[in-house]
């Protein structure tokens, strides 16, 4: 395989168009204000949270829906020392677009290009032997070390290596890096039920990560960040944080653990508000059926609004007839199902709401306004889907100084 050049078939991360700074929202349809300052905060008050470990931003998903460039600066800003993605093609772009600070990427292939990993001085996660072994071949094609955190599977069930089979790994490892083609900076592993603080999983999982460092360190690794603590155990769980927290949701200032308390309670504020206008306000009279299937009919005379957002837009089509919303201070739930590019308000026959007038679907708990949160309790799902599948349709606009 000839991996001097980038794959041609790895794909661009998508983004958003992005409104200037001071830009207008005149003539949008929706937009998404994303608070950089609310970032930097938060990631700040997670330091702070953590002690004397380093915060690790994850910054996959396109930053979990919020700009994966813009987040990453805010995040550095706000003292993360380090960033994580999943896709290599996300560490990738952030690297091309600039972006200097140590990143770690877990999700790639075998066949993936990992030279160009190695020469955009990316850190790797290993947690097959098959990636150790793909990793050793591209260190050795660029001459370059290769930057290494080894993942175990403590328990989660998904990614990484037991802790059986990760024995050969670590061996492999030592010898590779005694070699000088790999130099294995971290060991980590991830929660299965961190959002539960007291499941028995979360003791075992932590006890399991002890003794594979203790494994790794038996054959002469000295992992320098071992890591373990998403938001909720970063949140929750301080014997979690050993040298370096992993948090994601929590740099958006949303909480990973809704029924304990919400981003208030945690010190955290919301980065993302999502407004669009109103572009049709009608009268209707009573027993009008609105939109696909009529699932949803008029009680008396009211007013109809019209919002231009569906599920081609991310807004979950399951919020038919319960997600939230907010027009001129009033709370509302979509009237009927959301279709592919718009969904309706029974504003009410006493709305003064006219078209034009904005309408919040995701703001700040604080200010009593519509959330992700919110959105995700309306249909059982988690705030993390609410914000990640906001799509590229809905240009982004950053507020707060741009890193
Ligand atoms: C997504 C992810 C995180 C961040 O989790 P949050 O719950 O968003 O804090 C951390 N580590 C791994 C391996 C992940 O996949």
């Amino acid at each position: 395989m000839d991996i001097s050049h980038p794959h041609p078939a790895l794909p661009s991360v998508a983004t958003p168009s992005v409104l200037p700074k001071e830009g207008s929202t005149v003539g949008l349809s929706a937009w998404a204000d994303i608070d950089l300052t609310a970032i930097s905060d938060n990631v700040a008050e997670l330091g702070r949270r953590a002690g004397d470990a380093d915060v690790m931003a994850v910054i996959k998903g396109d930053a979990y829906g919020h700009g994966l460039v813009p987040v990453a600066g805010a995040a550095l800003a706000g003292g993360a020392t380090y960033l994580a993605v999943a896709q290599l093609s996300e560490a990738l772009a952030a690297r091309a677009a600039g972006v200097s600070a140590p990143i770690l990427t877990w999700l790639f292939p075998p066949g993936a290009d990992l030279a160009a990993a190695v020469r955009a001085d990316l850190t790797v996660s290993a947690g097959a032997p098959w990636a150790l072994t793909e990793i050793a071949a591209a260190a050795r094609a660029t001459g370059s070390a290769a930057r290494v955190h080894l993942k175990a599977d403590t328990g989660l069930g998904r990614g990484g290596a037991w802790r059986e089979d990760l024995a050969g790994m670590l061996r492999d490892a030592a010898r590779l890096e005694a070699e000088g083609i790999v130099d294995v900076e971290g060991i980590f592993s991830h929660f299965a039920c961190a959002d539960l603080p007291g499941h028995p999983t979360v003791r075992a999982q932590q006890e399991t990560f002890v003794a594979v460092i203790a494994d790794a360190e038996r054959v002469g690794l000295r992992p320098r960040i071992r890591h373990l603590a998403n938001s909720a155990a970063t949140l929750t769980n301080p014997s979690a944080q050993f040298d370096m927290v992993r948090p994601g949701i929590s740099v958006y200032g949303l909480s990973p653990v809704p029924d304990i308390g919400g981003p208030t309670h945690f010190g955290l504020r919301e980065a993302m508000r999502v407004t669009a206008r109103l572009i049709n306000v009608k009268d209707c009279g009573p027993g009008q059926g609105i939109s696909y299937g009529h699932q949803y009919t008029t009680k008396g005379e009211t007013r109809l609004g019209l919002v231009p957002l569906g599920y081609a837009d991310g807004i979950p089509r399951h919020a038919g007839n319960v997600g939230p919303m907010q027009v001129g201070g009033r709370h509302y739930t979509v009237a009927g199902r959301v279709c592919m590019d718009q969904m309706v308000l029974d504003l009410g026959a006493d709305s003064p709401a006219a078209a034009g007038d904005e309408v919040v679907l995701i703001g700040r708990e604080a200010h009593g306004e519509p959330t992700a949160q919110d959105w995700a309790a309306a249909i059982d799902t988690i705030n993390y889907e609410i914000v990640t599948r906001l799509g590229p349709r809905v240009p982004r606009r950053y507020l707060g100084v741009q890193q």
